[in-house]
């Protein structure tokens, strides 16, 4: 990812001043005991994942997870040191790296833990391991009703060294909570029944951003956080924390502006039919860039207003009416998701076009879309 500003006119940029202070409200509004772990997974949401990690160490993460063995590579190659989980199940090729880069894996059988206590001994190293408990997402994970006998196994190995139990949940960031609770109940009951075989842990977790805001009596030791310090909620209804803001926005220039006559067409597949004379505006970005493919559908925010899409956004381009933003000019800065004056179009809204999730719209702003960092200078390397 860039650091500097490149010379497309079309471009991501991530505010590291927003991104602190939202890191400080959420200091603040978490139990002072609660432990968090980082979740910077598929490039921090889109965010660039080195930048949202060393932030979120300096904001006290205990580690930092992530989805793929790459990933981690990819932290640890940059020069940190924390703890990195990663998430899911791993090949046994995959666990060979782990070895090396000392990574924190989940164990959820007892051949992977049979597998991975080999490596580790052979190269006379203890790993960290966390097992995940299947409470209801039916992914990753023993089965809740299976999960001690494998919890005792993987404590008892040499080699090993049972760090955390853990587990998901399928919906929490929504009202009902009915299915959240009984994923709970399943997961306490794993954590009664290794209290009563003496089986401790340091890490017990469950919750993500949804189940941070909405379920304290979910927190244990532990939160996995990712989506929350970027300023985007989870949902529309989860509880919100006054003053977070987001820290991506996705900026382009007008490159050109045509006069339409009547009877002129916009765009592939002849979707707008201009039946007065109308302004457009070209801008250089489309749904080869992560906005969705839509069709005289979406706005975008242009000298402080709102110019809605007009015809179908093509791979690279787009083109927005105009006509009510008589000063608009080739070189205007132009919001497609962030504020510009005293609107703003954030990441629901463009969700909403695709219906789809915020998580989707954040991941999806494409590499080939320039990064700019925003007050990085703080950024310790
Ligand atoms: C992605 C992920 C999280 C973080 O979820 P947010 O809603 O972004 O906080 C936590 N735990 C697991 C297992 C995940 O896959």
């Amino acid at each position: 990812m860039k650091m500097n500003a490149s010379y497309r006119p079309a471009w991501v940029e991530i505010d590291l001043s927003r991104l602190r202070q939202n890191f400080s409200l959420f200091l603040k509004d978490k139990p002072a005991a609660l432990g968090f772990i980082s979740v910077v997974k598929d490039q921090a949401y889109g965010h660039g994942m080195v930048q949202i990690a060393k932030v979120a160490l300096e904001f006290g993460a205990k580690s930092l997870a992530v989805a793929t063995v790459d990933a981690a590579i990819e932290l640890r190659q940059s020069g940190i040191s924390a703890p990195v989980l990663v998430f899911g199940e791993r090949t046994t090729e995959e666990l060979e790296l782990c070895v090396a880069q000392n990574l924190t894996c989940f164990v959820n059988d007892m051949a992977q833990a049979d597998n991975l206590k080999k490596l580790a001994v052979s190269v006379g190293q203890k790993m960290p391991v966390h097992v995940e408990v299947d409470s209801g997402l039916s992914r990753y994970g023993v089965r809740w009703t299976e999960a001690l006998p494998v919890i005792e196994y993987v404590a008892g190995l040499e080699g090993l060294v049972l760090e955390g139990v853990m587990s998901h949940f399928a919906m929490s960031d929504e009202l009902d909570k009915t299915f959240a609770l009984e994923q709970l109940k399943r997961f306490n009951l794993v954590l009664a029944q290794m209290a009563e075989r003496q089986v401790r842990v340091k890490c017990r977790h469950i919750c993500n951003t949804g189940g941070y805001l909405d379920l304290p009596q979910a927190h244990l030791d532990f939160v996995r956080i990712g989506i929350l310090p970027l300023g985007v909620y989870p949902s529309q209804v989860c509880r919100r924390i006054p003053g977070l803001e987001p820290v991506l926005s996705v900026k382009t220039r007008i490159v050109g502006i045509r006069e339409l006559q009547v009877g002129d067409y916009v765009g592939y597949g002849m979707r707008y039919l201009a039946t007065e004379p109308r302004r457009i505006a070209v801008l250089p970005i489309g749904y080869g860039d992560g906005y969705p493919r839509v069709r005289n559908q979406g706005e975008v925010l242009l000298a402080g207003k709102r110019a809605p899409i007009v015809g179908g956004n093509a791979m690279d381009a787009m083109m927005v009416d105009i006509s009510n933003i008589p000063q608009a000019k080739v070189g205007d800065e132009v919001v497609l998701q962030g504020c510009q004056g005293d609107d703003e179009i954030d990441v629901h809204e463009i969700a909403g076009l695709k219906g789809s999730v915020s998580y989707d719209i954040l991941t999806g702003w494409r590499s080939r879309l320039p990064r700019l960092y925003l007050n990085a200078e703080n950024v310790r390397s």
